[in-house]
């Protein structure tokens, strides 16, 4: 069969290693496998909303409400924007690909940091769009400026915190690079995917999309997926200009998020409680991370997420590494990939915890 030559530039997305593959393969019991690869939040999904979920199940037959009326009433009220404002996806992915199909094309470049979300770069190609890069993974300003004044990208992903790396851009970098570019030319994508951690660690690094709602060409990106614990659910958001998110409806299947995630989704957007408490544990113990990176002497990128990106020596390859800790049933994400050698692991409960730290320390030594 003859596909799409575009498809020979890419690369599958590799995903966090499931729990099932752990189990099947090195034969550890499912309770003891301990996964800090996806960046999930450890506490689980919110009580309230594991009840609402129950209670939609006699729903299932019937298709969602296509107007995500409620939902985005709620997003419209947490953010201080319009209904208008905002579209909903299955994971902020999902907007993505809308992104992507609405604006680039095999005329078109896209523009983002040395080490970033895969999937900005995926979804670009599949449009056979240019991939440029800066040469950093920390957004600075000036690289992103001088790239975009060469190179007239149609799209620059700002991804702060930054995945897998965990740093994060000070909003005045950002607002330098957003006013930099021709808003009738390129739409800035601010993907604030760990924004809850960073608003909460540091206000000078906290992203609202109502500030970015002054400039017509900016796209703020959300999800359900990461503090408020619904990974699984698959729900995301977009929030911008009316005009931008008028066009991005049209790239949007109908009822693109299930009946049950879309009443998850309220749910979890009205428990801001057990958002708090996730952060409130997240702190606490990835203070821990530190102080034992700072005890065996391994540097780490200072963390505006929920995971932390431990970089190793040259005497250590975090691919040996990170399959060491697999067959121990310990799965951490591995960054050779991403041509670091590097291991970013999500921050878990104390006791998923105190697993990985004695695992890792046993092959340290
Ligand atoms: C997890 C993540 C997303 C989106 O996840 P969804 O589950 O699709 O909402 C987007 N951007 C970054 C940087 C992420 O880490």
């Amino acid at each position: 069969m003859r596909f799409n030559q575009v498809l020979e530039s890419i690369k599958t997305y590799e995903a966090g290693k499931p729990i099932e593959l752990v189990v099947r393969e090195f034969g550890v019991a499912p309770d003891e496998v301990v996964k800090l690869a996806s960046n999930e939040n450890p506490l689980g999904t919110s009580p309230k909303v594991q009840e609402t979920i129950r209670a939609h199940a006699d729903k299932a037959h019937l298709y969602p409400d296509d107007s995500m009326f409620e939902l985005k009433a709620s997003l419209a009220r947490r953010f201080d924007v319009d209904e208008s404002e905002i579209i909903i996806g299955a994971g902020s992915d999902q907007v993505l690909e809308f992104v992507s199909r609405a604006l680039l094309n095999e005329e078109s470049a896209v523009l983002m940091s040395a080490v970033t979300f895969a999937m900005y770069e995926i979804y670009a190609k599949q449009q056979g769009a240019k991939v440029l890069r800066t040469s950093s993974y920390a957004h600075k300003a000036e690289e992103f400026i001088e790239a975009y004044k060469r190179h007239k990208p149609r799209i620059v992903y700002i991804c702060t915190p930054n995945n897998p790396t965990g740093d994060a851009t000070e909003t005045v970098e950002i607002v330098r690079i957003i006013e930099a570019v021709d808003p009738e030319e390129t739409l800035v994508v601010v993907d604030g995917a760990y924004m809850e951690y960073a608003a909460a660690k540091d206000a000078r690094y906290a992203v609202t999309p109502k500030a970015l709602l002054r400039y017509k060409h900016v796209l703020y990106l959300g999800t359900f997926s990461k503090a408020y614990g619904l990974g699984g659910m698959r729900v995301g958001y977009g929030i911008a200009d009316r005009e931008v998110i008028r066009n991005l409806y049209k790239m949007r299947p109908p009822f693109n998020i299930t009946t049950l995630s879309l009443a998850a989704a309220i749910a979890a957007n009205e428990d801001e409680a057990f958002v708090r408490k996730s952060i409130v544990l997240h702190r606490e113990q990835l203070q821990r991370y530190e102080a034992f990176a700072k005890a065996h002497g391994l540097d780490y990128i200072e963390s505006y997420t929920n995971f932390i990106t431990y970089l190793l020596g040259e005497d250590r390859k975090s691919s040996e590494i990170a399959d060491a800790l697999l067959r121990k049933g310990v799965i951490v994400r591995d960054l050779a990939s991403y041509g670091m050698n590097a291991l970013r692991i999500t921050v878990g409960t104390a006791a998923q915890n105190d697993r990985f730290f004695a695992e890792f320390e046993a092959l340290l030594s």
